[in-house]
């Protein structure tokens, strides 16, 4: 019997530690008639709906959660709000779907959105117990330069303490297995994030690199980003990552990949 034990625990380092866990949610929909902003025109796709996903990641070492979906108002709205250029629609705001997983705002380690856009930060202000893993210039175009695309109203309220100011690529457990990918452009700090999953094989997350697939097929940033030149060499970076590591990129608006994602409290691993 204790040679069994031995024998077992032999192999202990193999199963202890099984990898992460990435959820999927619905925080909202963008819809709009008029898509040439996005610098495409309006037979280059039929696309009009942009989903609006928030993602929760399990590390046996912490949660991350990634992207904040649209603010609270659009989720207590009953139906559809009407937005500058289109409308919104948002079922069940994220911090109730997350407590039907059971996980409270004391039960992320980590917060960290893509950029500061109100499709990717709706949720900000409300994780303020969570280390808010920032890219300094994400944090800097929102609160020390004039700006007119982060309303700093949706994070005004995270603690000061509680904000990571990264320069870079960051490697958020130290295992390599979930890492903030620095891609600039869209907005001074935009960031991706990339995850190891074992059996679903890594995945990479966009944030708003790309909004349509016809913004990668045909490599073309929207008018309305912060820098075009810096967008496209971003492009190239994590193309170059997509490549090395053979993950698959997930964009995120992208409502057709969407609908085949099974959204927690499925979840992939
Ligand atoms: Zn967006």
């Amino acid at each position: 019997m204790k040679k069994l034990t031995t024998l077992i625990c032999l192999f202990c380092p193999v199963f202890a530690f099984a990898g992460p866990k990435l959820y999927v949610f619905d925080c909202g929909v963008i819809a709009m008639a008029d898509i040439t902003m996005f610098n495409l025109s309006n037979d280059e796709t039929d696309v009009r709906e942009l989903f609006v996903p928030c993602y929760l990641v399990e590390h046996e070492k912490g949660r991350l959660f990634w992207d904040g979906g649209l603010p609270k108002p659009m989720a207590d709205a009953p139906g559809e709000m009407m937005i500058a250029g289109g409308k919104v629609r948002y079922e069940r705001w994220i911090i109730d779907q997350l407590a039907d997983m059971g996980v409270g705002i004391g039960d992320i380690e980590f917060a960290a959105y893509s950029h500061l856009h109100f499709d990717h930060a709706g949720a900000a202000n409300f994780l303020t117990e969570s280390r808010v893993l920032m890219q300094r210039a994400e944090w800097d175009a929102a609160f020390n330069v004039e700006n007119e695309f982060i309303d700093t109203s949706l994070v005004d309220q995270i603690p000061e303490e509680n904000v990571q100011l990264l320069d870079g690529d960051y490697d958020v457990f130290g295992d390599g297995s979930v890492q903030i990918v620095y891609a600039p452009g869209h907005t001074p700090g935009h960031q991706t994030l990339l995850i190891d999953l074992e059996n679903t094989g890594p995945v990479l997350l966009s944030g708003d690199l790309y909004h349509f697939r016809e913004n990668r097929s045909l490599r073309r940033p929207p008018h309305f980003n912060f820098d075009r030149e810096m967008t496209l060499k971003a492009m190239d970076k994590v193309e170059a990552v997509l490549k090395e590591t053979g993950a698959t990129l997930w964009i995120e608006h992208d409502q057709a990949l969407a609908d085949t994602l099974n959204k927690a409290p499925d979840f992939y691993d």
